[in-house]
């Protein structure tokens, strides 16, 4: 176990460097190989890219790139998902240079997205929750230990409102939690990321 975490960790640093300085994934594949060769036989650090993300998304639970308005009126997905231009306030989907501004070709027009969407899909993870014994009974402790949680008014009213969803121990309970945050530090002040935490709070501290 110690060692797949020092791997993960590791993976981590090396993948964070990649994003940090633009490394593409072919070069980052290379140099994983050239690392990969100088280490000891039985070492288990990721040969390429895809295996590294292997490691970090383990068990499928990739994310999701989802384009979004600018002005965050929409996402590009379902019927929107072919468009590119939001059809609200008719901002381009695509980073566009001033200069090119008047010679939008709507069908062509193809660039790097101008505002991107993380997802990570809940449900795979919620599903893996309940697949683990340990941690299925762990989705119990607010019913059968202590948790002030549940003297909070909020806990209380959703027990008042909904009591079958509130008797059934086993079901989620979640807090949702944003704030803004720059992940470079000040080494690259145009970019902000805006992470939306879910708390699953059926879970002791
Ligand atoms: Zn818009």
């Amino acid at each position: 176990m110690q060692e797949f975490l020092d791997v993960v960790v590791g993976g981590v640093k090396l993948v964070n460097v990649k994003a940090r300085y633009g490394w593409s994934d072919k070069s980052f594949s290379s140099l994983l190989q050239v690392v990969h060769d100088m280490l000891p036989e039985e070492n288990t650090l990721p040969k390429s890219y895809y295996q590294a993300k292997k490691i970090l998304c383990p068990m499928g639970m990739e994310y999701q790139k989802i384009h979004v308005c600018p002005n965050d009126c929409i996402l590009y997905r379902h019927e929107f998902e072919e468009i590119s231009k939001c059809p609200r306030c008719g901002v381009s989907r695509y980073k566009v240079k001033d200069d090119e501004e008047c010679s939008i070709d709507e069908n062509s027009k193809k660039g790097p997205p101008a505002k991107v969407l993380w997802y990570l899909p809940i449900v795979p993870r919620f599903k893996h929750l309940f697949a683990s014994g340990d941690d299925a009974k762990d989705l119990t402790w607010h019913a059968i230990g202590r948790n002030h949680l549940d003297d909070c008014p909020q806990w209380r009213k959703i027990d008042r409102l909904f009591p079958d969803f509130g008797k059934e121990a086993r079901n989620l309970r979640l807090g949702l939690a944003s704030d803004g945050m720059n992940p470079y530090d000040n080494l690259s002040t145009q970019h902000s990321s805006w992470p939306v935490l879910l708390v699953i709070y059926n879970f002791p501290p």
